[in-house]
């Protein structure tokens, strides 16, 4: 199947978009100035319920709709758009709401590591085993999703992406440093890259010999955008991008496909199905994770559904996310009270295999908290979260449980106070 790509210049193609109401299309296209938009032919022909898309689960991950933006963006924009303003000023109005929109939450940016007293861009150094690769040519996915917290780096003019070329320079950094022992090639989606590609990057690693450098993996959403890299006979490449699995697994390296599947209906067709078959056969582990989206996927059910699904095709559930204050989440997010009670409700009916997500867990600046549950207290007659960091920048500050005091509305981890530090936190400890 031929990969074709739609964004707001030709989506009104789209054979299933025709009928869709005039109001609705508009809507997209003055949504999508502020935010990216980007589909293709798989996501459309295969995951999307054309008859109800206004609730379908992949029209809302993937389509921008006005909700996504506050009222007045939203008019500010469509006024804009429909008086045709010069693209110099139109730019102006966009950039300024994509600014209020927190383009980089938790201080993606505060990350860089250096060599030499030399900033290696394209790499993220936050926890102490392991680094983040943004490979240049994988920092666009097949699709965007609309929720998507990297955002800034598919809006080209706001220059805020991450990239680099120099591989080597991030060999040299981990060689260097003993224990760092795994490499996450992230984006975007490394998986748009082509299988040269990739292997470029694979065999520069591989022969910088790193006795320590165990484990690489691969972030991606290509099994919901574009499984078809995975299938020989849909795709030139798989074949290519299959034989590149098994030579990282042949060389003694775990292989890490973390795969992002939002809700069931990813997993429901056999074209899905064949491409998690052809990459277990490499001998690559499947690793899941999602945040949990109102509108899209904020019920135990579908998360149960989920689960159970990909324990059944060989996936290990890794991390729930509670969703990033970034982009549109006024549209998506979610207290965190009701993000534990779906985690609870899902996990209690899905039976043991699924016990290895770690649920739910916020990406905060410091660290990833898993908020381990709610306890009520009979001494004192109050309600607690209690939570974990199961990842901080300092390794010594993790796996400690600790307290908060419980807050039904709370949607992010900065809203809580900590029982042991009798303050607000502020966004420097967030
Ligand atoms: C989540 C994350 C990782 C990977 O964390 P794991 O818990 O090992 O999956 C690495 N670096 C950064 C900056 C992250 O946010
Ligand atoms: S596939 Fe991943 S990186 Fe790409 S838009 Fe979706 S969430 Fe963002």
């Amino acid at each position: 199947m031929k990969f074709i790509t739609y964004n707001t210049k030709n989506f009104r193609k789209i054979e299933y978009l025709k009928n869709l109401p005039e109001q609705v299309k508009h809507e997209i296209e003055v949504v999508s100035k502020v935010l990216p938009f980007k589909t293709n032919n798989y996501v459309i022909d295969y995951l999307i319920d054309w008859e109800n898309f206004e609730t379908d689960p992949v029209f809302i991950l993937n389509f921008p709709n006005r909700n996504m933006l506050h009222e007045e963006q939203f008019k500010e924009v469509e006024k804009a758009y429909t008086q045709q303003l010069p693209e110099k000023e139109f730019l102006g109005i966009v950039n300024k709401i994509r600014l209020q929109l927190n383009p980089h939450p938790a201080n993606q940016l505060s990350n860089v590591p250096k060599l030499d007293g030399e900033a290696l861009p394209g790499v993220q150094h936050k926890y102490r085993d392991i680094v983040l690769f943004f490979p240049s040519q994988g920092q666009t996915c097949h699709a965007h999703c609309t929720f998507c917290f990297r955002w800034p780096q598919f809006v080209k003019d706001l220059d805020l992406q991450f990239s680099m070329r120099e591989i080597d320079m991030l060999t040299r950094y981990i060689k260097e440093n003993e224990y760092i022992h795994e490499i996450l090639f992230t984006g975007g989606d490394p998986m748009v890259m082509s299988p040269l590609t990739i292997s470029k990057y694979i065999d520069q690693i591989f022969e910088a010999d790193i006795p320590h450098l165990d484990t690489i993996r691969f972030g991606s959403k290509s099994l919901t955008y574009w499984p078809f890299t995975f299938i020989p006979g849909h795709s030139d490449e798989a074949e290519d991008m299959l034989s590149l699995f098994r030579r990282i697994v042949d060389k003694g390296k775990h292989l890490s496909f973390m795969a992002h599947f939002n809700h069931p209906v990813e997993m429901d067709n056999s074209a899905v199905e064949e491409a998690i078959y052809n990459i277990r056969q490499t001998g690559a582990e499947i690793r899941t994770q999602a945040p949990v989206l109102r509108n899209i996927n904020d019920d135990a059910e579908i998360w149960r559904e989920m689960w159970l699904k990909q324990v059944n095709l060989g996936m290990v559930p890794y991390y729930m996310f509670i969703e990033r204050e970034t982009g549109p989440y006024a549209y998506f997010e979610l207290p965190i009270a009701q993000v534990y009670d779906i985690y609870r409700n899902a996990i209690k009916y899905t039976g043991s295999l699924a016990k290895t997500v770690t649920a739910p867990v916020m990406s905060a600046s410091m660290g990833k908290v898993h908020v381990m549950g709610v306890i009520d207290n009979p001494a004192d007659n109050d309600r607690y979260f209690m939570m974990q960091y199961v990842r901080h920048r300092n390794v010594e500050e993790t796996y400690k449980p600790f307290l908060t005091h419980y807050d039904e509305k709370a949607t992010w981890f900065n809203q809580l106070v900590r029982t042991d530090a009798d303050m607000i936190l502020t966004a420097e400890e967030e």
